[in-house]
């Protein structure tokens, strides 16, 4: 098939499966070269030969567990030094179902170190990288959980909650280097991600619950307008809007020389 020379290569963090492995085969077939990185390498190097074979594109592997501090500075390494890199999908996560004090607390780091410090350091690698070339996208993969914390356990509402926050923060800082982010919100999405969490898919309503192709395809409709916040499932882009106006609003209040007036008696 035809291929645009121009795009450069995308990097894919989770790449073997779900989000990650939808990305991989859109972004080969719009004409990216791939680097595609995850922990089981038997998987990416099928899919890498796949994607190769049907696209004719060139696909990397970089076999990885972001956890583990000398795998994740090898690819925090290739982002640095890589020219030809315009990409980065920051998409590998797992999430965690049962109770915040139940659950293994080891659980709740590696969370934390996936979400939200692999994430951070791999942005800050491929950031600077494109920063000194004026070009390049960085894409997170948050949750609509950051938006309704209730409805999941704390640590994994929590650190997408930080993708959210990481990505608006960054985007008015590397924007005017000519480095464009966006955030992706996907609702509930048919992965392996419930199965790996010890939760069932199956226990989703089925009006919840989006096929990934759909997901995927969707964010790169966002990513080609250029939105900064893009919510898959979110029928009425006002809605988002409004809320983002109601925080605007509370803003020229939120750091004073006083306390309110509420705080000021210790009896009211
Ligand atoms: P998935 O199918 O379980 O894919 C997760 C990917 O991350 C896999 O490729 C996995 O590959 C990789 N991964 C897991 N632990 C890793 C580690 N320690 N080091 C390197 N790679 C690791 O889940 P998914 O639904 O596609 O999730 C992708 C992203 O979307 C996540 O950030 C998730 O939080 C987010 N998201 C998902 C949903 C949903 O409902 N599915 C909704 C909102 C947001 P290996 O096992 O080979 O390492």
């Amino acid at each position: 098939m035809a291929r645009e020379a121009s795009l450069g290569t995308a990097l894919i963090t989770g790449a073997s499966s779900g989000i990650g492995a939808v990305y991989a085969d859109r972004l080969a077939r719009r004409g990216y070269d791939l680097v595609l990185v995850a922990r089981d390498g038997e998987r990416l190097a099928k899919l890498a030969e796949t994607l190769a074979r049907d696209t004719g594109v060139s696909v990397d592997t970089l076999r990885a567990d972001l956890t583990v501090k000398s795998d994740l500075a090898a690819v925090e390494a290739r982002l640095r030094s890589d020219q030809t890199l315009s990409l980065l999908i920051n998409n590998a996560g797992i999430a965690a179902f049962g109770g915040f004090t139940e659950l293994d607390v080891e659980h709740h780091d590696a969370m934390a170190q996936l979400n939200i410090v692999a994430l951070t350091r791999l942005a800050a690698a491929a950031g600077a990288n494109f920063a000194a070339r004026q070009t390049g996208v960085i894409v997170n993969l948050a949750s609509v959980l950051a938006l309704m914390p209730d409805r999941s356990g704390p640590v994994y509402a929590g650190s997408k909650a930080y993708v959210l926050a990481f990505t608006e923060s960054l985007a008015a800082e590397l924007g005017p280097k000519g480095v464009r982010l966006q955030v992706v919100l996907p609702g509930a999405t048919r992965t392996e991600i419930f199965d790996r969490a010890g939760a069932s898919v199956d226990a989703i309503p089925a009006e919840y619950l989006m096929e990934v192709d759909a997901m995927v395809d969707a964010a790169l409709v966002g990513f080609d307008r250029g939105e900064l916040v893009t919510i898959p499932s979110l029928p009425d882009i006002g809605d988002w809007d409004a809320f983002l106006a109601a925080r605007a609003q509370l803003a020229p209040n939120l750091s004073r020389n006083r306390p309110a007036d509420r705080y000021l008696s210790a009896g009211a």
